[in-house]
């Protein structure tokens, strides 16, 4: 429970080979980058994170439960980590990146919808690169 931020879990490994499929290609947890992102996109200056729901508190979702006990202790720390997660997308944003949420429930119900979200953004985002080098 110490560290929160696993990495390879189940939602991003399916996230990972729906965007391999699409021929996206990535690198995964870049530590020099703030949050160490599960999924780099260097040619579209992208992040991806796949959070879990409940520790990373996904508003309305059936997952972010709340255990009765120690409540307190609980609040703080899902507090603590909505605020780091926070303060990683300003980080990352400050250093141009733009900064992607796709929330395990998503992996589960609508991955589709996710990568579409992230190829249409990728594909739009080299595009204009490429035509800006023409330029
Ligand atoms: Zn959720």
């Amino acid at each position: 429970m110490a560290k929160i931020r696993r990495q390879n879990t189940a939602p991003e490994l399916a996230l990972r080979q729906a965007l391999f499929a699409r021929g996206i290609r990535f690198r995964l947890h870049q530590r020099k980058l703030p949050g160490s992102p599960d999924i780099v996109l260097p040619a579209a200056r992208m992040v991806v994170f796949v959070h879990g729901c409940f520790w990373h508190r996904h508003l309305g979702c059936s997952k972010t439960t709340s255990p009765k006990n120690n409540a307190a202790f609980w609040e703080e720390k899902f507090k603590a980590n909505v605020t780091r997660d926070k303060k990683f997308v300003r980080a990352l944003r400050k250093l141009g990146w733009r900064v992607f949420t796709v929330w395990e429930c998503q992996t589960q119900t609508n991955l589709v919808r996710a990568v579409n979200r992230i190829e249409t953004a990728y594909l739009t985002t080299r595009l204009q690169r490429r035509q800006r080098a023409r330029d």
